[in-house]
């Protein structure tokens, strides 16, 4: 299908229900469009925002031909959806990202082939790698690939999936642990820091690159998110950006779409992993940028012109995790407060999102707070007041 403009107040679809579907709700809603969301789950951050809720398998037929029925463009909000359940929309609406995109994105093997081969464009490498399939690649395993982390192939995701490993034993027991599926055995690198890059390419192929984001993750889970970052080199940051956009643009791909790359002590860059959608380092563009990362992907996939990325304010982002609704550790655990919003919002430059999810569980994103604020150092200054009142170490 082709992806002619599509004016709102048009239905645009999208593939799951979580907080990122709920943002994306939010940005095509004040645009003037509908959303249909199909989502399996009944009560879900996306499905409270949406005009339409399909309660429906990712995989379900009539689920799916419902969405294609009621939508002009339809997108995804999570890399595991089903790169058939892509394809068979295609057939009738304009998906965007497609099927190929999402398929090299949501399994390592492939994402890591892909850099590599275009590496000799993008300049970019990723971390030295090995598949392990089964027991007997473990015994050729070379020697400078320890220490390493050993991460599944798919459906990883928050540091889900992956164990660090100091030798072939451990590697043995790692893949064992994980019911030896499919892994990739990385190197482990001395990282100096690690940035983001948020691009969005239109079906004419143009694209746009947000400024680089800085992320500090705690426990394999994004922690905060600073922009811009307060070590990142202008060289680095064009190198960053460049690689980007060259490989958005070998993908062929249209829509929204995040690099992670790793920063090394010599200044060097490492390409991690990308995801297909907006994404969690993203969230600061809702506040600090002329067009936020949801409002870009309307745009992408509506054929609309993209929009400016311009960041007008300086921000740092904060995951906020279901913890610190409790105290104490396991038997002892208690639900015991609902944190200050009050408190923190009245701090200058405070933005609160929260996902309306009902449950808060410990390492759950619930949602997320941004300062923006005339100068960097004033919005971490407010942010590091935020965790001191939500019991948030620093
Ligand atoms: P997410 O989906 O939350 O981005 P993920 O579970 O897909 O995460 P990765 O991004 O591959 O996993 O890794 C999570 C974190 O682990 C990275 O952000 C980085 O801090 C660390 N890490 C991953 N690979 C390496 C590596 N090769 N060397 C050093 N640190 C690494
Ligand atoms: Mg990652």
């Amino acid at each position: 299908m082709s992806n002619d403009v599509k004016n709102p107040p048009a239905w645009l679809g999208v593939m799951g229900g979580g907080q990122l579907g709920r943002m994306f709700a939010h940005a095509a809603q004040s645009m003037g469009y509908n959303v249909a969301v199909l989502e399996p789950s009944a009560d879900c951050p996306a499905g409270q925002a949406a005009n339409r809720l399909i309660n429906a398998g990712y995989s379900d037929a009539a689920g799916l031909d419902a969405l294609a029925a009621q939508c002009v463009a339809v997108t995804t909000e999570f890399e595991n959806v089903p790169a058939d359940s892509l394809s068979r929309l295609a057939q009738s609406v304009f998906v965007a990202p497609n099927a190929h995109g999402v398929s090299v994105a949501q399994d390592r093997i492939a994402e890591k082939s892909f850099f590599v081969a275009s590496a000799a464009k993008s300049g970019v490498l990723p971390a030295p790698h090995k598949v392990i399939a089964a027991q007997a690649d473990i015994d050729a395993i070379s020697d400078d690939l320890l220490p390493g982390i050993l991460k599944t192939v798919r459906m990883g995701y928050d540091g889900k999936g992956q164990v660090r490993v100091k030798s072939r034993d451990e590697v043995r027991a790692a893949f064992d642990g994980m019911g030896q599926v499919t892994c990739l055995l990385e190197k482990m690198l001395p990282l100096a820091y690690e940035v983001s890059v948020l691009t969005a390419r239109a079906a004419d192929g143009a694209s746009v690159v947000y400024p680089i984001a800085e992320n500090v993750h705690r426990d394999g889970i994004l922690f905060t998110t600073t922009v811009p970052g307060p070590n990142i080199t202008a060289d680095c940051a064009r190198k960053a950006q460049a690689a980007a956009q060259t490989i958005v643009a070998e993908l062929g791909y249209v829509g929204v779409l995040c690099i992670e790359f790793f920063v090394l002590a010599d200044g060097s860059l490492v390409v991690n992993e990308m995801a297909p959608r907006p994404h969690n380092s993203g969230h600061y563009t809702i506040d600090a940028c002329v067009t936020s990362q949801f409002a870009q992907q309307v745009r992408a996939m509506a054929g609309l012109p993209l929009g400016d990325v311009r960041q007008h304010s300086p921000a740092v982002m904060l995951n906020i995790l279901g913890d610190i609704w409790y105290e104490g550790e396991g038997a002892d655990e208690t639900r015991v407060r609902e944190p200050a919003w009050d408190k923190v919002l009245a701090l200058p430059g405070a933005n609160l999102h929260l996902y309306g999810k009902e449950e808060p569980r410990r390492a759950r994103k619930m949602g997320h707070l941004t300062f923006v604020a005339p100068t960097l150092a004033e919005a971490q200054q407010h942010l590091n007041a935020a965790c001191a009142i939500l019991g948030i170490e620093p």
